[in-house]
């Protein structure tokens, strides 16, 4: 068999994203499908029978990750393994996850009609619960898999209506038997839309990304004086508020003189008592920094710790700034991604090299074993939102590249 030939069934892929997007759907195009939710429920039971149909090994884990493992000649070595996530944002859009699902199922279904012999077993991966729009933080179940959270905290995390993430599972009938616990791989690859502007901008068909920028979240609270505003004069107000807006501007202005590809936001914000007819007391929000360089990362953030404690004194404001949580980078396997460039360049597709500023479920699978990522453009660079698109062809490109990759890494290409 000339495996050199084999490609996807561009069709066939688009229809299988087709109709996990109308599992969700949202009447402007996207989709709703939190994590465990029936939409969530109704996406896995989609899954479940195609990969039944193909005659694979289904396992299901005590944190719902799905596996669907096709048997290798050699059961006694490492599988090769590629997956990502079938939940989204609340108002997400139709690819983010779906596509490294659907790309996998497409490789799967490919591998079987070609009636194609791994040495290695591969298997497909669905992980619970990435978005963390739900259930906080993200990337729960493949935190959980590769032992970087604590099971039993994890299922004790509740949603906005008290609800836990194992009262979900059980609810939805998707806590399996198998304890879940890491195994050693082979080579894991995601396959997932880019999420930004730069492969659309340098018109390149396929994403090499060395890895996920280092993420540090901190907490900052700003607390002043509240009075009634009519009988309150402007001099000498101590409003949180405006002391705050001078903080986000600071956020904002960052990035541009500390160098570095960083970036900084500030995506929430929580004003007491809110009313328009007090002066603000409290100010709670966030501030998030991104970027490759993680001494940069922390340098910028004394330096702006500095900036918000003048601004606190000049409002005559009290400040309270720590650090929530911090992801240091993670760095892919520069075998796989090597292997991802020279696949698809012999499939006759530009490449381009870059990072991720999202993080992926291949984060904590890169603590076990060699990961890498195929990245396809996003129209627009839109993602976590209805408007959220990639081309057809685009899919089916990054899906042929998997197929290579993993026929690669299961042994069949050599022999
Ligand atoms: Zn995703």
């Amino acid at each position: 068999m000339d495996r050199d030939g084999l490609r996807v069934n561009a069709r066939r892929l688009q229809r299988s994203l087709e109709s996990l997007a109308r599992i969700g759907a949202t009447a402007d195009g996207g989709v709703d499908r939190l994590a465990l939710t029936d939409a969530d429920r109704q996406a896995r039971d989609a899954l479940v029978a195609w990969l039944d149909r193909l005659g694979l090994r289904i396992t299901i884990d005590d944190m719902g990750n799905i596996f669907g493992l096709r048997a290798g000649r050699d059961e006694g070595v490492r599988p090769v393994m590629m997956g990502s996530h079938l939940d989204s944002q609340s108002r997400g859009g139709r690819f983010d996850g779906a596509l490294g699902v659907m790309g996998a199922l497409e490789v799967m279904r490919v591998l079987e009609e070609s009636r194609v012999v791994t040495e290695r077993p591969v298997i497909l991966a669905a992980w619970t619960a990435e978005e963390g729009s739900r259930f906080t933080p993200s990337k729960l179940g493949s935190a959980v898999w590769a032992g970087d959270l604590d099971k039993e905290w994890v299922w004790g995390r509740p949603d906005r209506h008290g609800a836990t993430l194992l009262e979900e599972l059980e609810r939805i009938g998707y806590k399996g038997v198998s304890p879940c616990a890491r195994w050693p791989f082979q080579a894991y690859y995601e396959l997932h839309i880019e999420q930004g502007p730069l492969l659309e901008a340098a018109g390149r068909a396929i994403g090499v990304p060395a890895g996920i920028v280092s993420l540090h979240v901190y907490d900052v609270h700003v607390s002043g004086e509240a009075n009634q505003v009519g009988p309150t004069p402007m001099e000498g107000r101590r409003d949180a508020l405006v002391a705050a807006a001078e903080m986000v501007l600071a956020v904002r202005a960052l990035p541009s003189t500390a160098g570095g590809d960083m970036v900084a936001t500030v995506g929430m914000l929580e004003v007491a008592p809110n009313c328009y007819n007090v002066i603000p007391e409290d100010v709670h929000f966030t501030v998030d920094l991104r970027g490759w360089d993680e001494a940069l990362v922390e340098r910028s953030w004394e330096r702006l710790a500095g900036e918000f404690r003048g601004v606190a004194a000049r409002h005559g404001c009290r400040l309270h700034a720590e650090e929530s949580s911090r992801t240091g980078r993670t760095e892919f396997d520069p075998g796989l991604m090597r292997r991802i460039t020279d696949h698809a360049e012999a499939l006759g597709l530009s490449t381009m090299s870059l990072v991720s500023g999202a993080g992926h479920d291949t984060a904590h699978l890169a603590g076990v074993g060699p990961t890498a990522m195929i990245f396809v453009p996003s129209i627009g660079g839109r993602s976590h939102t209805p408007a959220e698109e990639t081309g057809w062809a685009d899919c089916a490109a990054g899906a042929d590249v998997l197929l290579r990759c993993i026929l690669e890494a299961s042994g069949t290409s050599g022999d």
